[in-house]
């Protein structure tokens, strides 16, 4: 059984020995969230940029074989930043010259009961009010799409077409490189021990390789970012908790090609994986923690659903597994802002297992949160000091 994902490698040359003495700003994390702001800044024309990444770029959460980008969401910022995320990566090939294997083979939403197929219907309708192609399917509709599917249980499904999948580690090591070109110092095994943030005020950072002195951090260090934000005294809300998939067995002839399928009810999700599936469900028996080995505990609470849903991969016939960790908020929608309490700390984390999908908006953003000017929207609504309090949360449906 391979438990390394297959296309997960993100190799690039970086310079080793002492790390700068100072920096306009350090970016903690090489993740897909790091990369993608190191990128947005350098393009931009900051200088100073330097990325820290403990092992190597993509080893946290962002190596994971696809990932799932859509823009079927139901609050209008997660919708927004789907939406402005599928716009670059269709652009990707072009702008980047790399092909990230993207695949708009749309997002099935499965609703078995009516206040799901409700939610699911008004989300549809926010999204196409802000220029998605969502539509309502019939059962009989979701079985034309997707075979696998027994629709016996369901009322009805959101499909959009311009939803899909493509390759993470394909996406770091793009930014990463433009980055590195643009001027970002990009540093691998190198880890941040600690955040001097005396008076209020980021000062320096301390690495396993040095200290680099500098007024701003932005913390993108996914699953592990609550330890980081604890260094400079910020309080930022984000549990790992481990989620596993599995691949089928490859079949000689290609299977029908499905959309990215999700059963709300069960938490059930596959899609194609060249000639086999990959699939996996939101297992509600995992306890948080850092653990990221591959186990088949998952697999009971998958074969239970998958008799409901789509009977043909009840014990599927796996050739691969693979384990890593959502990085879990309150309210499973992202952290994204800046500290309100300690000058220069600055954050984009906690995307509770859409960071991928989210990640060039997110690159846009964080800059422009950074250099001080106008966004292209508003992200008040994700400000880390929204669980403090009575401020609002942020609902979402979409999530599993
Ligand atoms: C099984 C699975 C399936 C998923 N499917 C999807 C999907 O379909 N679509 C989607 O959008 N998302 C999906 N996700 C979620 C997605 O992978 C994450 O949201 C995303 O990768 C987060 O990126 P990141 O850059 O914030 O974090 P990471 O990629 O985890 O990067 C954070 C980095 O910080 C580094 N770091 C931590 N501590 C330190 C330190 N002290 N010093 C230096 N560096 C440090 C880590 O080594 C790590 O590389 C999935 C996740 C899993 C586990």
């Amino acid at each position: 059984m391979q438990t390394n994902p297959p296309d997960s490698v993100v190799s690039l040359s970086t310079p080793k020995g002492s790390v700068p003495s100072d920096a306009s700003v350090v970016i903690l994390g090489g993740g897909v969230i790091g990369t993608s702001i190191a990128f947005h800044l350098a393009e931009a024309g900051a200088t100073g940029v330097v990325l820290i990444e403990r092992n190597l770029l993509g080893s946290g959460s962002s190596s994971k074989p696809l990932g799932g980008v859509r823009a079927t969401f139901s609050d209008p910022g997660n919708i927004m930043l789907g939406q402005r995320s599928l716009e670059a990566f269709e652009n990707f090939g072009e702008k980047f010259r790399t092909d990230i294997g993207l695949e708009q083979v749309g997002y099935l939403f499965l609703c078995s009961d009516e206040n799901a197929l409700l939610d699911v219907e008004e989300s549809s309708k926010i999204q196409r009010n802000l220029g998605g192609s969502s539509q309502m399917l019939s059962p009989r509709q979701i079985s034309e799409i997707n075979p696998f599917i027994d629709t016996s249980s369901l009322l009805g499904a959101s499909f959009s077409p311009r939803d899909g999948f493509a390759q993470p580690s394909k996406v770091v090591h793009a930014y990463a490189q433009a980055a590195q070109q643009l001027g970002v110092t990009i540093l691998q095994d190198t880890e941040v021990l600690d955040i001097d943030a005396t008076g209020h005020q980021v000062r320096t950072v301390h690495t396993s390789r040095g200290a680099i002195g500098t007024s701003s951090v932005i913390c993108a260090a996914g699953a592990w970012s609550a330890r980081l934000g604890a260094m400079a005294d910020v309080y930022l809300p984000v549990e790992p908790v481990r989620r596993q998939i599995g691949l089928t067995r490859q079949s000689p002839e290609p299977l029908p090609k499905v959309p990215f399928t999700l059963d709300l009810a069960t938490t059930l999700y596959f899609h194609n994986y060249r000639n086999g599936l990959l699939l996996g469900i939101s297992n509600q028996d995992q306890e948080p923690g850092f653990c990221r080995e591959f186990t088949y505990g998952w697999l009971d609470s998958f074969n239970r659903a998958a008799a409901i849903t789509a009977p043909s991969l009840v014990d599927p016939d796996l050739e691969a597994g693979w384990a890593g960790l959502y990085e879990n908020t309150p309210d499973r929608n992202a952290l994204i802002g800046k500290s309100h309490d300690v000058d220069g700390f600055f954050y984009a984390t906690g995307f509770s297992g859409h960071g991928f999908l989210q990640a060039p908006a997110v690159g846009e953003l964080m800059r422009d949160i950074w250099l001080d000017r106008e966004a292209f929207m508003d992200f008040a609504p994700f400000a880390a000091d929204r669980f403090a309090g009575d401020a609002a949360t942020v609902r979402e449906v979409h999530i599993i």
